[in-house]
């Protein structure tokens, strides 16, 4: 993941991603934006109990620095519901430019669409199949993780678009590290499956988690990235739920142009 400063807004990128033709990603840092604390500087959302005028006005900054397009954001419940963005549900007049779809991953291989995912410690896992035009983004906390929303979402990409899984590229977004993913209840919590993913006594290493399902769902090994960078330890850059409970949501965004 390298940083991208754009006047005082700084996106993260992955290189991988980078390299593939005519896609747009990125990492939304908290930096810049027009929220006051505790949800200063780029708070996305609308759910947090923040400025809905200062919400706006940095989701706005946003669909600048990222170059435009029509963003679609999310009500996420940590489910396991999934959408598709389809250019016939645009054609309908659908209002996903101004309602949240209710879910936790969004699909789509519509030109100019960004799905964005709210995050602050849980994971946005973005997926792309280069030759099928197809992309996806998911939101994937814990709960996510045992319900395998990401080897779901790269299922339903198989089953609509028939994208291969083997061409595929994922990147993880900054999230709550195996240093900072503390689970002092997984006994009751955590199904004994995932146990073999603990670091110590009670963390847990959800990165590891998700590249072992992104990889069971098909992917290589080697198209699965990121993140390395952990919410929890660098709460000047991201937004951390575990850091402050009051608190702001950044996002991770992919979309096609
Ligand atoms: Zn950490």
């Amino acid at each position: 993941m390298f940083l991208v400063k754009d006047k005082q807004n700084y996106l993260f990128q992955f290189s991988a991603l980078v390299q593939i033709p005519g896609l747009v990603h990125a990492a939304v840092s908290r930096m810049g934006g027009a929220s006051r604390p505790p949800f200063d500087g780029l708070n996305l959302s609308h759910g947090v109990g923040d400025d809905p005028a200062a919400v706006t006005a940095n989701r706005n900054r946003l669909r600048q620095m990222a170059g435009g397009g029509v963003h679609v954001y999310t009500r996420q419940n940590h489910g396991t519901s999934i959408r598709t963005i389809t250019r016939e549900a645009i054609d309908r007049g659908e209002s996903i430019q101004t309602v949240p779809v209710p879910a936790d991953a969004l699909i789509s291989d519509v030109p100019g669409i960004r799905l964005l995912i709210q995050t602050a410690d849980c994971q946005a896992v973005m997926l792309v199949d280069p030759q099928k035009r197809v992309v996806a983004n998911i939101h994937c906390g814990w709960r996510g993780s045992v319900a395998d929303i990401i080897g779901r979402t790269v299922l339903r990409m198989v089953a609509e678009f028939g994208c291969e899984p083997g061409q595929m590229t994922a990147a993880i977004g900054p999230s709550l590290g195996p240093c900072c993913a503390e689970f002092i209840n997984f006994k009751d919590e955590i199904p004994r499956q995932f146990w073999p993913f603990r670091v110590g006594a009670n963390h847990f290493d959800f990165w590891r988690i998700s590249r072992h399902q992104l990889t069971a769902a098909g992917l290589m090994e080697d198209n699965v990235h990121g993140p390395g960078i952990c919410t929890r330890c660098n709460p000047h850059l991201f937004f951390s739920y575990r850091a402050a409970r009051a608190t702001g949501r950044f996002a991770a965004l992919i979309g096609v142009r």
